[in-house]
């Protein structure tokens, strides 16, 4: 009756709409339900610098973590420059690294002494979607990897980096 006629011309436009937005976002959902799930928190913090100790601790964790069980110093240090672009922490990660007998420094090369868990990909590298500049080459990605350390994170990467930076090349 009265009821009825108010009704029906909403729910038809409701369905309408829904229904052309509806297909936008379960492609959207779909990718990422192939992605693991990101806290806004994590997104943030990549953007700002994180604090000092933080950065040391991703340092050293990502030390741990290369393939390689030697690097070039340079090498180490470029690796380090995708977490701080200040070379004093790149100097007091290395320290603490030494320090702790993560690695030991015989002139210009490091050899890492405690190795810490395999990056795998599928379960530590997360891959979001958006505007990002790789933080080792500083091209511009569509797609961001993100390496996840006990810490927290880094990236962006694009692919190819992603891998050079542990070592998985
Ligand atoms: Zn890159």
């Amino acid at each position: 009756m009265c009821e009825d006629d108010a009704e029906t011309p909403e729910l038809s436009s409701f369905a309408d709409e829904s229904d052309s937005d509806g297909s936008e976002e379960s492609s959207r959902d779909s990718l990422e339900e192939t992605a693991p799930r990101v806290d806004v928190a994590s997104v943030v913090d990549t953007a700002v610098e994180r604090p000092r100790a933080e950065r040391i601790e991703l340092g050293v964790e990502l030390l741990t973590v290369v393939d390689e069980e030697q690097l070039a110093l340079p090498e180490a240090v470029s690796r380090l420059e995708t977490i701080t672009n200040d070379p004093t922490v790149t100097r007091e990660i290395l320290d603490a690294a030494e320090t702790r007998g993560v690695i030991d420094r015989d002139g210009a090369t490091i050899r890492r002494r405690v190795r810490g868990p395999t990056v795998e990909f599928e379960r530590h590298v997360v891959r979001r979607d958006g505007e990002y500049d790789c933080r080792r080459c500083g091209k511009s990605l569509s797609t961001g990897h993100f390496v996840q350390f006990e810490t927290g994170e880094i990236g962006p990467f694009g692919s190819s980096c992603v891998r050079t930076v542990i070592g998985r090349d």
